[in-house]
């Protein structure tokens, strides 16, 4: 009897355990990868050539990165006057034609001419300058594209990244309208080119143009920015606007209790448009992405598969959620004296609508670098921010702590 029982009980372990190391590992394979998906160069309305600004993401460790200009991508013949160039320097001091003479001094990289008496530059074309910067498994450019669509006078910007084509912006009748068919367009182009498009609805609260009840009831959408580093986008809101993180929330809680949708998840990007001193500088918001490969489908799987976080200066060393303990857990990194305080938000099943206050509450807080929440039964969804005791050391807002944001769990 004995002897048989042992074998047994010993291949019921391990069959358990292989189960469970299944659902721990399960999205759970792979490197972190930083990232900016959301920059400006001269090509839109940023002031600084592709190159130099390429050049600067690959100097402060970043593994990708996007420049998203409004509807247009960096290719085709576009010469820019030296006058236009100049024109868009906010700050006294070294232009960006001096500093980019410079970089490349003593090469023939700079094409510049004399169009009847005035003097232009050649902005370089993506085709052109990627192969100067990428290095396979270590430094990637995506194609993207912020797709500057309005309604009436509300903005409506959605990047596309690692599009394969321009998307002019679509028209529609309202807010959810056009958000909606834009979004179709990227899918469509998805569709029809076998490549995926990593889709980011932008910075709700410029001009506040978008609320949470809005992204919640575009159920095409899958990630919108969490956080934007661009000083203008209202990222706290104000009286009678909830903040980007509430929005995020609302949108949660409407898609989870009323539609039957999975949540948004969010990023965290720059939204840089100035590189010479000026208040929409490069560095402020990024993911971390992990992913089998520095590839943009590899990235894209993993960030559809929610296997990836926002920050704005925390890391994570460990981030995991194990579906059948219900566990969060977390390992932040430690950065000097800094304290960290962990905050488990979500909504309850039985929140009240007409209360904002149960949308997004505070279900448990933690301090200290290692932490595993447990996320109880009763709860539509459940994400942490991560608060640093340190301050933004380029703030976008005024009081700006160091932060990060996992993406809701426990939904499934
Ligand atoms: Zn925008
Ligand atoms: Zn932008």
């Amino acid at each position: 009897m004995k002897k048989r029982i042992v074998p047994i009980l010993i291949s019921l372990i391990v069959t358990l355990f292989i189960i469970r190391s299944i659902t721990r590992t399960a999205s759970s394979v792979g490197n972190w990868y930083r990232g900016n998906t959301h920059t400006h160069s001269l090509w839109s309305d940023g002031n600084d050539f592709p190159e130099i600004i390429t050049e600067w993401y690959l100097d402060n460790n970043y593994d990708f990165m996007a420049l998203s200009d409004h509807n247009i991508l960096a290719e085709g013949e576009k010469w820019m006057t030296l006058e236009k160039v100049f024109e868009r320097q906010d700050v006294e001091g070294p232009t960006a034609m001096e500093k980019y003479l410079a970089r490349y001094a003593g090469t023939d990289w700079i094409e510049t001419r004399d169009n009847n008496g005035v003097k232009e530059v050649r902005l370089k074309q993506l085709s052109e300058y990627r192969s100067r910067f990428e290095k396979s498994g270590e430094f990637l450019i995506i194609q993207a594209e912020e797709i500057s669509a309005k309604f009436e006078e509300h903005p409506i910007h959605i990047n596309a990244v690692n599009l394969q084509g321009v998307i002019p912006p679509v028209k529609g009748t309202s807010v959810r309208d056009v958000m909606s068919r834009n979004l179709q367009a990227i899918a469509e182009q998805e569709k029809m080119t076998g490549e995926p498009i990593l889709a980011h609805v932008n910075h709700p609260n410029f001009h506040y143009a978008i609320t949470g009840e809005d992204l919640a009831h575009v159920t095409e959408e899958e990630f919108f920015e969490a956080y934007n580093g661009h000083p203008g986008i209202n990222h706290l809101g104000d009286d009678m606007h909830p903040s980007d993180e509430k929005i995020w929330d609302i949108a949660n809680t409407i898609r989870l209790a009323e539609l039957n949708g999975p949540p948004l998840l969010g990023v965290a990007t720059d939204d840089s448009h100035t590189y010479h001193g000026g208040d929409a500088s490069p560095g402020r918001g990024w993911i971390m992405v992990r992913a089998k490969k520095l590839e943009a489908a590899s990235l894209i799987e993993a960030m559809r598969n929610g296997d990836f976080y926002a920050s704005t200066g925390i890391y994570l060393d460990e981030l995991s959620w194990d579906n059948v303990s219900r566990t969060l857990s977390l390992k932040i990194r430690p950065d000097g004296d800094n304290t960290f305080t962990s905050e488990l938000i979500g909504s309850r099943t039985n929140y009240d609508p007409a209360d904002k206050k149960t949308i997004g509450e505070v279900l448990a807080s933690h301090e200290g670098t290692s932490i595993d929440f447990n996320v109880s039964e009763d709860v539509l969804y459940a994400r942490v921010t991560i608060t640093s005791s340190r301050s933004a050391s380029n703030p976008s807002y005024e009081g700006q702590m160091m932060q990060a944001w996992t993406q809701p769990v426990g939904w499934k």
